[in-house]
């Protein structure tokens, strides 16, 4: 498509993704230093109505982590693919992603076409 693709944009492009992207690793890797704090705190004696909101929270809080992890590990192939240039490629169909897409989605590896063909099987 765009065969005139100005490197020099293509640079600035990756730099403010490469901010947005260590930005956000930074506050995931702080939100997953608490939670992991939050798993060793247990081991306290808990009457039993304690003890259900407890593993509520347990399976509320693992979840979390879970979504938070993977989030993660997003953010790490991202900063991977920013540093071999292919960041803003989509995976798929190997055509830009918009700017527009990338600006909300910063780990996104697919265009939107070709993320809801995923999701969609
Ligand atoms: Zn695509």
């Amino acid at each position: 498509m765009s065969t005139d693709r100005d490197p020099k944009k293509d640079q600035v492009r990756l730099a403010k993704a490469r901010e947005v992207l260590l930005k956000r690793q930074a506050e995931l890797e702080e939100m997953l230093k608490i939670l992991a704090a939050e798993e060793t705190s247990d081991g306290q004696v808990q009457d039993l109505g304690d003890q259900a909101l407890s593993s509520s929270m347990e399976s509320l809080r693992q979840s979390l982590q879970n979504t938070e992890r993977e989030e993660y590990n997003m953010i790490l192939r991202a900063l991977d693919a920013v540093k071999d240039g292919s960041y803003g490629i989509c995976i798929d169909c190997e055509l830009e992603i918009s700017e527009k897409r990338l600006k909300y989605y910063p780990n996104a590896v697919r265009c939107l076409a070709c993320q809801e063909a995923a999701e969609n099987g």
